[in-house]
């Protein structure tokens, strides 16, 4: 008999008590919106602010309404201006490049190598060879690439930091928090992110003029001095009347279901790492997959996992072993189809680029990556399962294809 597995691969945990009691009280006083406060009150939304940079070490944090939305305007408040080039990783997930378009600039994609982290080389010569005064490095799939060697590169070419790292909260790069390289960076809180308010987006920076003009534009008419980490209203002087309103708040209710997650994040990425290990294990020992190598320097969230089997190289042998492991109840996603599914993405799909430069290395890579979700919902025994599933089917799929 074969072994099925009956758990979804989309099912997160309960939101914590505290946080489902705190909104429940927030819906009983009617006070849903941030800036309703009675005198003397601070809102949720800027008490959410004030526990994410202190969680950070950082002086400012903007609760908005999406990661999508929060690298829309950390590139505006950064200075981006219309037709402005931005350099970002070929592999990241759509609404980085969105984000781009949205604020006024143009993408300008760089390779990424075989551990799905933008490709340094490559970057050093796009930022020798154009005039770029922004990258943003996307974290995809919370692989973090040397980002001491990054911030380098971009000091000693001028090129302002925004990081997107809607999978790397928990994460850091040689003991340096994930999001404290960037001269801004971006985190999300949809619910497939590390904490979960079903939509929500953190900015975080050091820069004060930064903060500010992103308050006045995530929507906050002149009210700006309502958030929990604002900069002096000194710095608002120019900047309140020259700032257009791009309104994109953060409502009460989000953020006091992503409070009660804040004090849970450490443990929960143990947690992540513990199901990540053991799948990353499992899979590396079986004959045909190649998982990516992670630097010592890294300290991951391993909330999901990509893998490649190698010895699977037309379309067809990818499509089938992919329903194969559907049958039995995995789901695995694939990077590299030609038509993009449900999540996925390639960079030749976002057609509004025009004519991007082909990426050679970046869709070698993507075209055998498959990526499986690790929801905190799944235990040891359901890595097994999963694992055994996919080693099963890939041995089935290699013995088709030399029969
Ligand atoms: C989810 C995600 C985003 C955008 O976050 P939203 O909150 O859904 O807008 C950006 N970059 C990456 C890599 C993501 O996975």
């Amino acid at each position: 008999m074969t072994s099925i597995f009956n758990k979804p691969f989309t099912r997160q945990e309960a939101i914590p008590e505290a946080g489902i009691e705190r909104a429940v009280e927030i819906m009983r006083s009617g006070k849903l919106h941030r800036y309703n406060t009675d005198e003397g009150e601070t809102a949720e939304s800027a008490l959410l602010e004030q526990d994410f940079a202190n969680y950070l070490g950082v002086p400012f944090c903007l609760a908005c309404a999406s990661g999508g939305y929060a690298l829309h305007i950390a590139l505006k408040a950064a200075g981006l201006k219309p037709g402005e080039k931005v350099l970002t990783n070929a592999f990241t997930l759509a609404p980085v490049p969105g984000a781009i378009n949205n604020a006024g600039g143009v993408p300008v994609l760089v390779e990424i190598d075989s551990n799905y982290c933008v490709d340094l080389t490559h970057l050093q010569q796009l930022m020798e060879e154009t005039d770029c005064r922004f990258f943003m490095v996307s974290h995809m799939r919370g692989h973090l690439a040397d980002m001491e060697a990054i911030a380098e590169l971009c000091s000693k070419h001028k090129v302002i930091l925004i990081e997107d790292c809607a999978h790397t909260m928990g994460a850091s790069w040689n003991g340096k928090k994930s999001g404290t390289f960037g001269d801004v960076s971006c985190f999300s809180t949809q619910t497939y992110k590390h904490i979960n308010s079903g939509e929500g987006g953190l900015l975080t920076t050091n820069d004060e003029k930064i903060m500010a003009r992103a308050i006045m534009h995530s929507g906050s008419y002149m009210l700006y001095q309502r958030h929990g980490t604002a900069p002096e209203e000194e710095t608002f002087k120019d900047i309140r009347l020259d700032t257009p309103n791009y309104s994109g708040r953060m409502d009460n209710l989000r953020a006091a279901i992503l409070r009660s997650q804040l004090p849970l994040l450490a443990e929960n990425c143990l947690r992540w790492n513990e199901l990540y290990d053991a799948a990353a294990t499992a899979l590396a020992a079986t004959p045909g997959i190649d998982i990516p190598r992670r630097p010592a320097e890294e300290t991951y969230v391993g909330s999901s996992i990509q893998f490649r089997p190698r010895d699977l190289t037309s379309p067809e042998q990818i499509s089938s072993f992919i329903s194969a492991c559907a049958a039995r109840g995995v789901e695995l996603k694939w990077f590299g189809s030609e038509d993009p599914q449900g999540f996925t993405s390639r960079y030749d799909s976002w057609r509004y680029l025009g004519d991007a430069p082909v990426l050679q290395q970046t869709l070698d890579i993507l075209s055998n990556t498959l990526d499986m979700r690790i929801p905190l919902t799944f235990h040891l025994q359901d890595m097994a399962l999963v694992t055994s599933i996919i080693a099963d089917e890939l041995g089935k799929a290699s013995t088709r294809k030399t029969a």
